[in-house]
């Protein structure tokens, strides 16, 4: 089979950049724009329509006025289903497409957005269509007199915010369950990847979504996202990204209509390997996986190996083993296993906490430097710190790069202590040959997903988000889809 050019499919690449409102492309209202750069060299990848407040309220409008005339939700489940099954069809038949815009626009390796990006995105919007014509509501037992019927009717207009390292995937984590239910939707990509969501809004138009139930608007957090947060006639905000912007979401609520808010946050997940633990070489290689696939950029990423003194240092000696096979190097070469740091700023920030980490006592035990230096992209080695104690700020604070942070405990106890001691729960994972072990320690945990004997195994099929500072909201499975609808009771009087 001959290989794609990826190259030179770059080269002609030619996204769409204009706000998606009421079905079609057009310019912000006060005709701003941004750049957004790639990665890979830094270049200018297109110059995007910076949607402002005034932006957002057209596109509300649009949502609103779809979902008040019933365009959208008082269509059949049946026929919502086909909709977006078809969505999904056109996901596919465009991944190469959507591929390169996600392994240009954030520095995946293009293998990658293939493989993973791209089909989670459509199995999601296929999972939640599917889903849609085979929920019954509920008859209350009242007795003779009445009938009471249980429903869920959608929210109305959803405002919908995500962040920038899983941009198809994520945004199809809200915005399959919300179209499903019969919401309208308003989505805010983030800043630094706005490219795949306009086409995707494109795709949903050409299935066959009405005018206005699918808008994008595109722009900065604190204009385009604040106006969004804070609009009216949104009903529910569903959110991921830092715990920071996510407090801000919940303020916004408060300040304006009281809409529900979902917050999906940041983490600092332990990977908790016990004395027990069996295939030593096969949990390195996981918690190489769970630290540095996306490039350390994961909500969950396993950035604290919490590692039992008895196996330490085989395992420390494994994991450096297995993180100096990822080949850093151009998200467009499929030989590439890790790609570039999303911008510089990002950059820029996780190098801070090399130099904070030195300062505090840690040791680089591998990586830290910067490979292709002369690309002008934001490439980083794997990086694994040794000698880092829980209270360090490497071990607290989310880096959001590829960087191990190694802590060393004795017995199961302390090593579960100090799994909990932290601000943040979204996941953890437990290492041991004893099942009743990882029953018990899987229990204590405090965190939204456990893994055993694993890393970063996730389906759409099981509910995801966090306890604590990670936040409240759950994405995937038929919960997330709960969450985008609101019960009703219609008493029928009998008697
Ligand atoms: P971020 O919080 O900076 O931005 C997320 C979104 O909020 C973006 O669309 C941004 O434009 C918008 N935003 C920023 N400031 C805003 C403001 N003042 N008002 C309104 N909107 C604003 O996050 P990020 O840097 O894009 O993404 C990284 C973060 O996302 C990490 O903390 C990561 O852990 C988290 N994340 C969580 C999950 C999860 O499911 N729990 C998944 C992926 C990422």
């Amino acid at each position: 089979m001959l290989e794609t050019d990826w190259r030179g499919r770059a080269a002609t690449l030619r996204p769409e950049t204009g706000l998606f409102i009421d079905g079609r492309f057009s310019d912000a209202l006060d005709g701003r724009t941004f750049d957004t750069t790639t990665p890979r060299d830094g270049s200018v990848l297109a110059r995007v329509a910076a949607g402002a407040a005034a932006d957002v309220d057209r596109a509300v409008r649009s949502a609103r006025a779809a979902f008040e005339d019933g365009r959208w939700r008082d269509q059949s489940p049946r026929e919502r289903k086909r909709v977006l099954l078809r969505f999904a069809d056109l996901v596919l038949a465009h991944q190469e497409e959507l591929a390169l815009l996600e392994s240009m626009d954030v520095g995946k390796p293009i293998g990658e957005s293939l493989r993973v990006d791209v089909p989670g995105a459509a199995n999601c919007l296929q999972w939640y269509a599917e889903a849609i014509d085979k929920r019954y509501d509920q008859i209350a037992p009242t007795g003779r007199d009445a009938l009471a019927l249980v429903t869920r009717e959608p929210l109305g207009v959803i405002g919908a915010v995500v962040p920038w390292n899983y941009p198809l995937i994520i945004t199809c984590w809200k915005i399959a369950p919300a179209l499903a239910a019969g919401n309208s939707v308003v989505l805010k990509p983030a800043e630094q990847s706005p490219l795949s969501a306009l086409l995707l809004a494109r795709l949903g138009s050409e299935a066959g979504l009405p005018d206005g139930v699918l808008n994008v608007v595109t722009g900065y957090g604190e204009t385009a996202g604040a106006a969004l947060g804070l609009h009216p006639e949104v009903d529910k905000i569903t959110f991921t990204g830092s715990t920071e912007v996510g407090r801000h979401f919940l303020r916004y609520a408060a300040d304006s209509n009281a809409k529900a808010v979902s917050v999906e946050a940041g983490g600092k997940s332990p990977q908790l390997v016990l004395a027990d633990v069996g295939d030593l070489e096969a949990c390195a290689s996981a918690v190489a996986w769970g630290i540095f696939y996306n490039a350390g950029q994961t909500c969950n990423a396993g950035s604290r190996l919490l590692v039992d003194a008895a196996v330490k240092d085989d395992l420390l000696a494994a994991v450096i083993k297995a993180a100096a096979d990822f080949t850093v190097g151009d998200p467009l070469d499929q030989t590439t296993v890790m790609g570039p740091i999303v911008d510089q700023t990002q950059l820029d920030r996780v190098l801070s906490y090399l130099d904070i980490a030195r300062e505090e006592g840690a040791e680089v035990a591998f990586g830290g430097g910067r490979p292709h230096p002369d690309s002008g992209g934001s490439y980083l080695q794997p990086t694994v710190l040794d000698a880092v104690r829980n209270d360090m700020r490497v071990a607290r604070e989310e880096i959001f790069g590829p960087v191990l942070s190694t802590i060393t405990f004795q017995g199961e106890e302390e090593g579960l202590r100090l799994a909990n001691d932290s601000p943040y729960g979204l996941a953890a994972s437990v290492w041991t040959r004893d099942l009743a072990t990882a029953h018990r320690v899987a229990g204590r945990l405090r965190a939204g997903t456990v893994w055993v004997n694993t890393f970063d195994a996730s389906d759409v099929t099981t509910p995801f988000g966090g306890f604590k500072d990670s936040g409240h909201g759950r994405d995937r499975s038929l919960h997330a889809l709960d969450g985008y609808t609101a019960l009703k009771t219609t008493w029928i009087n009998l008697a």
